[in-house]
Parts: structure tokens; C-alpha cells; sequence
């Protein structure tokens, strides 16, 4: 006799295999889907491009009544619903973009039990209107994405997700599943405390994103660096590239242009209409790349994104991975890119002293910028390092990050840094002053202009002691102790200053260990294209024609239904159906990612397109 566990689990399974067109559960989403299935809570923890949306939508399927999924991403339901809809799930949303008579329609599908998913925005559960609605359906499970949302300290708050501790109180029966791509293991408790998930079972999977490769390279001239990187490694790729400024995003989307690379920008200064649209044409086209600030990317699920490129520092590790984890969620290589300077520490260093918000605030930023620091001066594997950020401690080199392929060098910094704090030292006790970094290089590379003769720095006795040094290596210096707290910025003009821990330095307790400036950033031009470009070139002549005309096919369908080209097939179904080469239904029918909706509705297309002879 079959129980009834075994009978929900091979529900499961065979759900995943005739709708979503996959053999197998990843990583534990097995675990989470029985757990779910079964009415228990559960706390999900999954990298981005894990596969947390099954772990809700087959549940979804197998227990009775309707999921809610609450989302904050509304710009993104009409793809959600899409996607699911492709696949033959009957899936509808509502918020605010809707007009009254799409509201009515999905309203009555809720009631009428006609609905599997429902997408909701959090503010809107907060309405008696829809708590009333809800009340007269049948609720099979409540989803919460994005459930990182709800931490106060994070950089996503949403006020309104703490109104969902009241789930539980309203419909105590019914199961909820938050899920979320972000967490330190403080994150986490806050986010099971303020949801009242507290007996909620914690999956947590490994936070390591294997085929991106990680990359912190000194900052010169940023944007020629980036236009190498894309023209070098990515040409023709989808990407992202992070900008602090509106305005700095508006110029770098302009240069892009300008040279060739298909750019649109995005950021909160632009008009809601403009934003939506750049946004539709990034996940709807292939190639482009959006030069954003982070407002843009969150819930962007477009499986095909090759690169993210930071042109600034990013303000915490937590920021950073979920900015970089948007790079390669269908598991071919990408690459996580971004350019850090001198001038970058000053700046955040000074925003966070200028900062609205109590002193606890300004040490919750300080910590988070020290965190991200480390990460970019490290001498270590950056994987291990970011692993260990977020409670994963043990892992080997990774061998596909910066650190692991060139090995950075060292060397002992101690003269250098005694003989810059002690400059910084003088002029603040011989003639309290204070000036910025490049001024400081100036006196110790003994340099003959115009304010140091002003001021008659020439007289100092540090004035040219640092000649055994380039500028740029007097520049890592700053930056190095800055990074490390060992000195500080001060002012709106980021003059130098020291801290305590200077003094160590200073009497000698303390030695610096430093990574050596490159005499030039690295070339690229030896590197080879990561992005679709390899995943041509990794299939045999026959096979990479194929992929391309199936990808000419694909574009076309998802014009005339006006859905973006990944809701059709992924590139790596694509690249399976172009090595396989099926001939008939049933073959086709065993490749990865093509369910029984998507066979009847695109399998005759294909075997056509694979019978014609280019
Ligand atoms: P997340 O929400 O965790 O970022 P998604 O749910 O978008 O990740 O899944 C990432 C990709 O992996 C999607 O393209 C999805 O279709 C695919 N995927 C998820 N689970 C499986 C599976 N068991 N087998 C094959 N592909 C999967
Ligand atoms: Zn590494």
C-alpha cells in the first residue's frame, strides 16, 4: 500500500516532470516541496538562480486550494504570470497597475477555485477589501518572496512586509513558505522572528554560485575599462552594469552608446513610463545591456544575464552578492565584474559621516562598508571569503576568481604607511591643517606646484621621503589604510585624519601587510568571450547552426506573443535540442526544461525548424 507521503511525493515529481519539462529536484527542493506539501512552515534560503520558485509553484500544484504568493515586485507579475501561464499553470495577479475589469476577472477565478497562483503586493494584503476576498477562496499556501524585505537593517525594507506577521494570526491552517536569496544568519533570525516564522523549518543552501566568476580590479579609467571587458569577453551579451549616480548612469549608458554597445539606463530620475519600458526591452531583447542603479534589478529573473559590472563600490557584501547573483542564474559562465578605487572609499567613507540617522545607524553603514572593503583588498580566494561572510566557513579556493587565476603579491607596507600618517600627523600638529589624499602624495613624492608652495610645504620634513613609490602605489596605500581603519576622512572636502589605531602603526606595534598596485590594470585582451559567444563555440559546427536558427525562432515567437524569449525555452534547453537533434515528439519531449504544454504548443514548430535545411 502506498501512504499518503509517498503518494504527495511522486505528485511532486511527476508535476515537475510533465509541467515544468525537468527530471530531477535540485539541491533540496525535494525536501522543501514534501515539507510544504505536508501544511509544515518553511524558511528558505537559496541563492539566486537556486530554483526557489519551485519550491512554492509545485506545491502550488499538488495541494488544494490557490497559493497566494506575496511579492513586492509588481513591475515583474505580468512576466511571472506569463511564464506559468507558458507552462499551462493557471496563475493571475493583482495590484495597483490593473484596471477595475482585469481585477474583476481575476477575483472571480480566485473565488471560483479556477486560480493555482495568485500574485499579491504586500500592501495590498494589508487592505480589508482583499483580506475579504480572501476569505471567501480557498488558500492552499501562502509564499513570501523576497522575505528579506522584512529586516529592517537590510537595504530592501519594506515597511509593509511587516504587516505579515498577521498571516498566521487570520489563517493560522494555513502553511507559509518565505524565501529569500539574501541572509547573514542574523538576517535570517530577524526575518523568522518578524514574519512569526519561528517554527518554520530553515533550509539553507550553500550561497555559492560556482559559474560566476568573481573580479575586483583597481580603478583607472572605468569606463574604457568596462567597454574592454564587454568588447573582450562579452560582446553581444546581456548584463548589467552598476552605477552610484543617476547621473553617472546616464553618462555610461551615453558612452556605451556611443561605442557601439546596445545601452539603456535606468534609475529612479527617470519617468515611470521610460523606466518600464527600458526595463520590458532588457528582458524581452536579446543582448542589451542596462546600466542602472541598484534601484533597477530585484526579482529580475532573466536567466541569461552574462555579466554585472560595478562601476562604484557597492555599500555592503549583501548588496554586492545580490547585485552579482543576478549574472548567470541559468548556470552557464558569467562574470561579476567590478572596478574599485581610492576615490570610492573617501566618497562612501564621507557619505556615511554626512548621514542622516543616529550613531547606531552610522556604525550599522560603517560596518557594512568595512565588510565590503575587505573583500576588495583581500589577498584571498574572493569566493571563500564571500562564503564565509555569509556562515559557510571551510570551503577550498575556487580557482575562478580573480585572486585564485593571478595570485596577488604582497609586501610589507609598514615604512610606507608610517611614512604617509606621519605626513598627516605633521600637518595636522605642526600647522593644523588638513588636507585631502592627493595633496598628502604630493608632499611625499616631494612634488614642486603651486599649493605646496602656498602653503610652504617643501618645509616638512616629510616633504619627498616617498620617492620610492609611484603615485598610483601611494594612492593603494591610502586606500589600503583607509580600507582598514588605520586612517580616516573627515569633512565634506574627505581630508585625511587619524584614528586610534594609527598610533600603532605609528610606535611600530603594528605591521601592514599590503597588495602590490599592478604597474597597469591587467589586460583582458587575452581573455575569451564567457557569453553566448562560448556557448557557440562549445557545440560542433552542425550544432552551434542549429542553436542560433532555433534562437532566430525563438526571438520571433516571443515577438508575435509578446512575452520575453526565455518564457519560450532557455538557452540551455535551446543548446540541448540543438545537440540532440530530435526527431520526433517523443524524443523531444525528454529534453530538459520542454513540459507537455510547451510540446504541444511549440513541438511541431521546432521539429520544423530543425528539418529545414539552412
Ligand atoms: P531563484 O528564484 O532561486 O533565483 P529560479 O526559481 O528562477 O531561481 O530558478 C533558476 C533557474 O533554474 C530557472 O531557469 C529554473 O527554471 C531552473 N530550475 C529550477 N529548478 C530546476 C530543476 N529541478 N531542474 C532544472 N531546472 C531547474
Ligand atoms: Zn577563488
Amino acid at each position: 500500500m502506498v501512504s499518503p507521503t509517498e503518494l504527495r511525493a511522486s505528485d511532486a515529481l511527476d508535476v515537475l516532470r510533465r509541467v515544468f519539462g525537468y527530471d530531477a529536484f535540485r539541491g533540496f527542493q525535494q525536501e522543501v516541496i514534501d515539507h510544504v506539501v505536508a501544511g509544515g512552515d518553511a524558511l528558505v534560503l537559496m541563492p539566486t538562480g537556486g530554483g526557489k520558485s519551485l519550491c512554492y509553484q509545485v506545491p502550488a500544484l499538488v495541494r488544494d486550494g490557490v497559493a497566494v504568493v506575496v511579492s513586492p515586485l509588481i513591475a515583474l507579475m505580468q512576466d511571472q504570470v506569463d511564464a506559468l501561464t507558458a507552462v499551462g499553470v493557471r496563475a493571475g495577479f493583482l495590484n495597483s497597475t490593473q484596471d477595475y475589469a482585469a481585477r474583476r476577472t481575476v477575483e472571480q477565478a480566485f473565488v471560483a477555485g479556477e486560480l493555482d497562483l495568485l500574485y499579491l503586493a504586500p500592501e495590498a494584503l494589508g487592505t480589508r477589501g482583499v483580506q475579504q476576498l480572501l476569505d471567501r477562496g480557498r488558500i492552499g499556501l501562502f509564499a513570501i518572496d523576497e522575505a528579506h524585505c522584512v529586516s529592517q537593517w537590510g537595504h530592501d525594507f519594506r515597511p509593509d512586509y511587516l504587516a505579515l506577521s498577521m498571516l498566521h494570526e487570520r489563517w493560522p491552517a494555513v502553511p507559509r513558505i518565505a524565501l529569500t536569496a539574501t541572509a547573514t544568519s542574523a538576517t535570517r533570525a530577524e526575518i523568522a522572528t518578524r514574519l512569526q516564522l519561528t517554527e518554520a523549518k530553515h533550509f539553507v543552501a550553500s550561497f555559492d554560485r560556482p559559474n560566476i566568476q568573481y573580479r575586483i580590479v583597481p580603478k583607472k579609467e572605468p569606463r574604457k575599462q568596462l567597454l574592454a571587458l564587454l568588447r573582450d569577453e562579452h560582446p553581444g551579451d546581456a548584463g548589467i552594469v552598476y552605477c552610484l549616480s543617476r547621473a553617472s548612469v546616464d553618462k555610461t549608458a551615453e558612452f556605451l552608446v556611443a561605442n557601439g554597445v546596445a545601452a539603456l539606463p535606468y534609475h529612479a530620475g527617470l519617468d515611470s513610463v521610460t523606466r518600464a519600458a527600458n526595463q520590458q526591452r532588457f528582458l524581452r531583447e536579446d543582448g542589451l545591456v542596462m546600466v542602472a542603479t541598484i534601484a533597477f534589478g530585484m526579482g529580475i529573473d532573466k536567466p541569461d544575464v552574462r555579466f554585472v559590472a560595478h562601476l562604484d563600490l557597492p555599500k555592503s557584501v549583501e548588496g554586492y552578492y545580490q547585485e552579482t547573483g543576478r549574472a548567470g542564474r541559468d548556470g552557464l559562465p558569467s562574470t561579476a565584474w567590478l572596478a574599485y578605487g581610492l576615490q570610492d572609499v573617501v566618497q562612501q567613507r564621507k557619505m556615511i559621516e554626512t548621514s542622516d540617522g543616529d550613531l547606531a545607524h552610522r556604525r550599522n553603514l560603517a560596518t557594512h562598508l568595512d565588510a565590503m572593503l575587505a573583500l576588495c583588498e583581500t589577498v584571498r580566494c574572493r569566493r571563500v571569503q564571500l562564503l564565509e561572510y555569509f556562515g559557510q566557513p571551510g570551503t577550498a579556493d575556487c580557482g575562478n576568481c580573480d585572486t585564485c587565476l593571478t595570485p596577488p603579491e604582497t609586501w610589507d607596507g609598514t615604512v610606507a604607511a608610517q611614512k604617509l600618517l606621519s605626513t598627516v600627523y605633521r600637518l595636522d600638529r605642526e600647522r593644523n591643517q588638513r588636507f585631502g589624499a592627493g595633496h598628502c602624495v604630493d608632499i611625499l613624492l616631494g612634488k614642486q606646484n603651486d599649493k605646496i608652495s602656498q602653503y610652504g610645504h617643501d618645509a616638512l620634513s616629510t616633504f619627498g621621503i616617498g620617492t620610492e613609490l609611484r603615485e598610483a602605489e601611494w594612492r593603494g596605500v591610502v586606500r589600503q589604510l583607509l580600507a582598514e581603519g588605520l586612517l580616516a576622512v573627515e569633512g565634506d572636502y574627505g581630508t585625511l585624519a587619524l584614528t586610534e589605531a594609527s598610533a600603532d602603526v605609528l610606535a611600530r606595534r603594528r605591521t601592514v601587510t599590503m597588495r602590490r598596485e599592478p604597474e597597469k590594470v591587467a589586460s583582458t585582451r587575452s581573455a575569451k568571450p564567457r557569453g553566448a559567444a562560448t556557448v557557440v563555440a562549445e557545440l560542433s559546427p552542425a550544432a552551434g547552426s542549429l542553436f542560433e536558427r532555433l534562437r532566430a525562432w525563438r526571438g520571433a515567437t516571443a515577438k508575435e506573443q509578446g512575452v520575453p524569449a526565455y518564457v519560450i525555452f532557455h538557452d540551455a534547453t535551446l543548446r540541448q535540442i540543438a545537440t540532440d537533434s530530435p526527431t520526433s515528439l517523443a524524443e523531444l519531449s525528454r529534453i530538459s526544461g520542454v513540459g507537455e504544454n510547451k510540446l504541444a504548443k511549440y513541438g511541431e514548430s521546432i521539429l520544423t525548424v530543425l528539418a529545414d535545411q539552412p
